[in-house]
């Protein structure tokens, strides 16, 4: 893979890479139960794999960073094995990278996120960092901006956890994460308060997972197939490189008209 990671680099090939590197993208991930086929790690995978992909398109001007490899999941922690971090916790953490990788002198970031949870946590990071450290800090889902691919291949209305989705995705960047022999639908809750605070309602807020699906998931993970993943993955990098090389593009452009 032609990319820079900087968990695989020693610092002199640190040293020539940031010569050409403009942009870091961090991982984020989580770790939580994904029902009953696939692993903890996933979201953390996941962010993983697309970062270095997204960094491999973007080569030289693009470093992937460590990976954070837990996130904000209170809502998944009646189920056995999720580890959840608070959003200051999170904050802090990302606020010492960026701190750190700027005395390297990065100023741009990506924060390239696999888990919605930790999305608004990501949104006040981006505020606050920016211009208390005085850089860029950026924030995406990782494959969110695969409208086309995802509007051709998912049926399910309610999806986005361990569903045709998110099982396709892996399929196709890190099978190991699914037992294929376990794989099932969402066995969602007919009655709850959560079909009142879904996106899309006039009221948002907090619910526990199980309030909505009693084995973990949603939508139909049977659905799934590596084929829709690469077609999920491959959509969503091509809008994502194409947005960062814009935003690269006019903050060069900003740089020398401050000059
Ligand atoms: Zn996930």
């Amino acid at each position: 893979m032609n990319a820079y990671l900087l968990t695989e680099m020693t610092w002199k090939e640190v040293e020539q890479a940031l010569k050409t590197v403009k942009i870091a993208i961090i991982p984020v991930g989580a770790h939580e139960q994904h029902g009953p086929h696939m692993v903890e790690s996933c979201d953390a995978v996941l962010a993983t794999e697309m970062s270095n992909k997204l960094a491999e398109r973007l080569f030289p001007e693009a470093i992937v960073t460590p990976t954070i490899n837990m996130g904000v999941s209170p809502h998944h922690l009646n189920f056995p094995g999720t580890i959840s971090l608070q959003p200051s916790t999170l904050i802090a953490i990302l606020k010492d990278m960026i701190e750190s990788l700027k005395h390297h002198g990065i100023t741009k970031f990506l924060l390239l996120n696999s888990h919605g949870g930790n999305q608004s946590t990501l949104n006040l990071a981006s505020t606050t960092l920016s211009r208390e450290l005085e850089v860029e800090v950026y924030f995406a889902k990782t494959t969110a901006s695969a409208k086309e691919a995802m509007s051709t291949h998912i049926e399910s209305t309610l999806f986005g956890h361990s569903c045709e989705r998110e099982v396709s995705e892996a399929l196709y960047l890190a099978p190991h994460l699914v037992r294929p022999d376990q794989i099932t639908k969402g066995d969602i809750q007919e009655e709850g308060r959560w079909k009142q605070l879904r996106p899309g309602n006039p009221i948002q807020g907090y619910y526990a997972y199980e309030e909505m699906t009693r084995n973990g998931c949603i939508g139909d993970a049977t659905k799934a197939s590596e084929e829709i993943g690469k077609e999920i993955v491959e959509e969503a990098l091509l809008r994502l490189s194409e947005s960062i090389r814009l935003l690269l593009k006019e903050t060069d452009k900003h740089a020398t008209q401050t000059i």
